[in-house]
């Protein structure tokens, strides 16, 4: 049984900006695509595409941020691959509406036997705590198997082996625990991302998706820095990972 002990997030998709030869910049600076893309959406709004005040990017998109001119950053849709979340976690997740699009593995589809289990932080490092939880998933994996067997028995009418397969799985993962791994594509556009990152790093959040909020953050940051600059991550008082953010809620 395999046991996961932090998420892993990987960039799958960016924005492609093409600049119209029509109504270009004057750019200052260095800057990815998405960077440069909600800066031309700003520019666009007062038709300042000459830059009158020689901004560099990094350096308008912060002006963007201190303004709460959020909008333009909707524009810059970044695609991440979460894998290594529990299901919890994704469920959580997934309550973020606004700006984000997200196609998760199906317990319906996928046959969850040998399925991993994400440990939860609050539990790892303790002995005894580990011996137990992994104790009580082997259980639940076990009933799993036992109840996706015994529901194939009783549809062995169902001519169609797919459909037979998914009537089982779908009644059978009810043992499952929340602690089951899901992998899940999330699209999300940068003000999308920004809210909640800002709500899940928080020190009120929960410990799995606060990591989890922690590692999106590090993907994002090093893909787009300007974007994501006034992020701030930091230890709380009890040793966990936080983050806080300058611009609340653009
Ligand atoms: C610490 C913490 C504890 C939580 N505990 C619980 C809990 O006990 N039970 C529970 O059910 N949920 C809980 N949640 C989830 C929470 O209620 C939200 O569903 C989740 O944080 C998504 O936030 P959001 O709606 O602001 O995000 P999004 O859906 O991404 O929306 C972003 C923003 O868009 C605007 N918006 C989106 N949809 C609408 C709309 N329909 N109408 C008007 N404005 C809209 C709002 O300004 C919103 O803040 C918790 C969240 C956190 C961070």
């Amino acid at each position: 049984m395999e046991i996961i002990r932090e998420p892993r997030v990987t960039l799958i998709a960016r924005p492609e900006f093409i600049e119209p030869p029509h109504l270009p910049v004057r750019w200052q600076g260095e800057a990815t695509p998405g960077e440069r893309l909600a800066e031309y959406a700003g520019r666009l709004c007062y038709m300042s595409q000459s830059n009158p005040a020689g901004r560099t990017t990094a350096e308008y998109l912060q002006n963007i941020l201190r303004q709460g001119h959020g909008s333009v950053f909707e524009h810059a849709v970044y695609v991440l691959l979460i894998e290594g979340i529990s299901r919890s976690c994704s469920h959580e997740l997934v309550r973020h509406r606004a700006g984000f699009g997200y196609s998760q593995l199906s317990q319906r589809y996928v046959d969850e036997s040998a399925a991993a289990f994400v440990m939860p932080p609050a539990i790892q490092g303790d002995p005894a705590l580990e011996a137990a939880w992994t104790e009580q998933v082997r259980a639940a994996q076990a009933a799993y198997v036992a109840a996706v067997d015994g529901l194939m028995a009783k549809y062995a009418g169902v001519e169609n082996r797919i459909h037979r397969r998914k009537l089982a799985r779908e009644a059978a993962r009810s043992v499952l625990p929340n602690a089951t791994e899901v992998k899940i594509v999330v699209s999300g556009n940068v003000r999308a991302w920004r809210t909640m990152l800002e709500l899940r790093l928080a020190e009120g959040a929960e410990l799995e998706i606060r990591r989890m909020a922690a590692a999106c953050l590090r993907v994002l940051r090093q893909e787009a820095p300007a974007l994501f600059a006034d992020f701030e991550l930091y230890r709380a008082a009890d040793g966990s990972e936080a983050g806080r953010v300058g611009y609340h809620k653009v």
